[in-house]
């Protein structure tokens, strides 16, 4: 049984990242979304609670993608597994060198480990949970970069909600 491990901040997630994890459930048996807890920048707009919480929510149409959460290193996580493969998605030359390095780190760290690059999809190429966050501090429309099913918390979070935990 193939298992692809998809790790993030995901603060939050947008269509970006959905869009990464759609595919690649086409692709593997089965798919686990890692939220990172050490991940996000250092103040993040949602705790790890509630990220995994709203993946939760907007892949639950998904019937072999689940919703984990860690606080280490993933190439670590990565070895209660088998043959977990890890994807990613790739935006630009902007995130290669970035994502190179640490596809290199993790495999020093598990020699096992395999990194997975998919191409982010055009109309995605652009976007970030940090562009997402900044555009909501302004009230913007966030219809053409999050999930429906989350615009409504990620406005009003950025409108002066407080994280929860
Ligand atoms: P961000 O950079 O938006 O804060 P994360 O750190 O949560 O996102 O990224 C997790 C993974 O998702 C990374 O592999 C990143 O390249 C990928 N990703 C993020 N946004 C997109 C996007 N718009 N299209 C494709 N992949 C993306």
């Amino acid at each position: 049984m193939s298992l692809a491990i998809c790790p993030g901040s995901f603060d939050p997630i947008t269509l970006g990242h959905l869009n990464i994890i759609r595919r690649t459930s086409r692709i593997f048996d089965r798919v686990v979304v890692l939220a990172m807890a050490n991940a996000s920048k250092s103040r993040p707009m949602f705790s790890i609670s509630e990220r995994v919480e709203m993946i939760r929510r907007v892949t639950a149409c998904y019937g072999n993608v689940e919703v984990s959460t860690f606080d280490g290193l993933l190439a670590e996580y990565a070895k209660q597994y088998d043959d977990a493969v890890i994807v990613k998605g790739l935006r630009a030359s902007t995130d290669f060198e970035n994502e190179f390095q640490m596809a290199q780190i993790n495999k020093m760290i598990n020699p096992a480990l395999e990194t997975m690059f998919l191409t982010s999809s055009e109309k995605y190429t652009f976007l970030s949970s940090s562009m997402v966050r900044e555009l909501a501090g302004y009230g913007a429309d966030l219809s053409e970069f999050v999930p429906r099913e989350i615009i409504d918390e990620v406005l009003a979070r950025a409108q002066g909600g407080k994280c929860n935990g």
